[in-house]
């Protein structure tokens, strides 16, 4: 699948591949709620190359595209 951010078409910065695989992650940490930095208690979208692995992080999740 390919993605977008923000209307930019995302490109692995490590080998410019255009297929990516979503996921998420927990951003939750210990030291981020001892700091009361509560925004970090949230999930993160991840996109992962299809074809070197280079996980991407998004904070807001990245636009779809089909093929
Ligand atoms: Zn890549």
């Amino acid at each position: 699948m390919r993605y977008s951010a923000d209307g930019v078409a995302i490109v692995c910065p490590c080998c410019r591949n255009e297929t990516f695989d979503k996921d998420y992650r927990q951003l939750n940490s210990r030291g981020a709620t001892f700091f009361g930095l509560d925004w970090a208690n949230r999930n993160a979208t991840i996109l992962v190359c299809q074809r070197c692995t280079y996980i991407s992080w998004f904070m807001s999740e990245p636009r779809a595209h089909k093929n």
